[in-house]
């Protein structure tokens, strides 16, 4: 006999009913009273709560052997509301899932934010060169996914050999009771029948294949595309080719495209930047370059005899740069120039220049009552000596402040 009925009451069954009864009760109590069901109906937001907590009870047999034995006062903090231990939309989303989506997904009410449950995603970044992504190419990329274990179909061991753990009924999680004086407290554990997987299979009844793991590893070779144009950055998806885990959908894998740095042209969006060194004859008096580009044709690109290249000015060529992505059209290819100028010595004829060259710039001229000295340019020496010596000197001028700065030195390595 047991001592009250109350909690059998709320599910509407008999004190003898069993596990599956107290399930199928509840499961039609749950969506019949849920909240959102019932907007404006707090009767009903407490009933859903009666029977949350009543089965929550009721299908652990400990607390089941505890509230017959006992009633409600045998659990600690066992009002009719459901205080303590799951929360009642825990219990109803356990059941019915959506992951605490609550009642939108199982009636159509639209999801929230979450969609169906999702095996991960694999993230790779793919390192690519430029002229690979100037010609387009396919790369074949291998990898190891997790994939449903055929010799058992996911299931882990022979049909109907794996089983719903009892001590949690597939939840993975306990509730477990301690006597601590007069109370007893309750707890929540990961299961220790079945590690929190929620089901047992026995060794013996274990796939072959999987070791009871449901999923094996395979290696899996993709081809991607690495388009033409391709930017730095873009994302490469290929849904449902990730890892498969049994009761979710396959993830995704995703290759991220990583444009390796390269050793002549630098990219900007569409554009490539050149860097060209030409001489100040060809820089007056015009000649050609040739650069090398990326699909092994050669540019030459003439500098017509007067165009005056100055150092660091930007000349472009039309249509010499990436191609755009998708559409194929060309950027631009940007040539900066630095003007190699002669040395001294090799230098000949000079006055041949005055040929050439516009005359000299108009310089200030000093008054004619003016006192006048004449000077030599010198060269600055920017070896590191003489760099250290005038360093030195005007530390000497300051004596006080080399002891003060060997000191700080020394402190910095105590
Ligand atoms: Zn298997
Ligand atoms: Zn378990």
């Amino acid at each position: 006999m047991v001592k009250e009925t109350k909690y059998y009451d709320f599910l509407g069954v008999s004190p003898d009913a069993t596990e599956q009864q107290l399930k199928s009760a509840y499961k039609k109590g749950a969506l019949k009273h849920h909240p959102d069901k019932n907007k404006n109906n707090p009767e009903a937001e407490e009933r859903f709560k009666e029977i949350s907590h009543a089965y929550e009870t009721l299908s652990d047999s400990q607390k089941r052997a505890i509230y017959d034995q006992y009633g409600e006062e045998g659990l600690e903090g066992g009002g009719g509301g459901g205080g303590a231990g799951m929360n009642a939309e825990d219990l109803f989303s356990q059941f019915f899932g959506g992951g605490g989506g609550g009642f939108g997904g199982m009636f159509g009410g639209g999801m929230r934010d979450q969609g169906p449950k999702k095996a991960r995603t694999i993230h790779h970044v793919h390192k690519v060169n430029l002229e690979d992504i100037y010609r387009g190419k396919v790369s074949k990329l291998a990898l190891q996914k997790s994939v449903i274990c055929s010799g058992c179909d996911g299931r882990g061991g022979k049909e109907g050999a794996v089983k719903e753990c009892t001590g949690c009924h597939g939840t993975g999680m306990k509730t477990m009771m301690r006597q601590m004086g007069p109370m007893i407290q309750r707890f929540q554990t990961v299961c220790p029948d079945c590690n929190g997987e929620g089901e047992n299979i026995k060794d013996k009844d274990r796939c072959k294949k999987c070791s009871g793991k449901k999923t094996v590893v395979e290696r899996k070779v993709l081809h991607v595309h690495v388009d033409k144009g391709v930017r730095d950055g873009h994302k490469i998806e290929f849904r449902g080719e990730g890892d498969q885990m049994p009761g979710a959908l396959p993830g995704d894998v995703v290759f991220e495209i990583e444009q390796k740095p390269h050793d002549r042209f630098q990219r900007k969006n569409d554009d490539l930047f050149y860097q060209a060194e030409i001489d100040l004859l060809t820089a007056l008096a015009g000649g050609a370059i040739h650069i090398e580009h990326l699909d092994e044709r050669w540019l030459t690109v003439n500098i017509a005899p007067g165009e005056v290249i100055t150092p660091g000015s930007i000349k472009t060529i039309t249509g010499q740069g990436m191609p755009s992505f998708r559409h194929h059209d060309h950027g631009n290819l940007y040539i900066k120039f630095d003007v190699k100028f002669p040395k001294g010595e090799e230098l000949k004829n000079l006055e041949l220049l005055e040929k050439v060259l516009p005359p000299r710039l108009q310089q200030n001229q000093p008054p004619a009552d003016a006192m006048v000295d004449d000077f030599e340019l010198e060269t600055i020496d920017t070896n590191e000596n003489s760099q250290a010596r005038a360093h030195g000197g005007a530390v000497d001028e300051d004596d006080d402040d080399v002891p003060a700065g060997a000191e700080r030195v020394q402190c910095a390595s105590q």
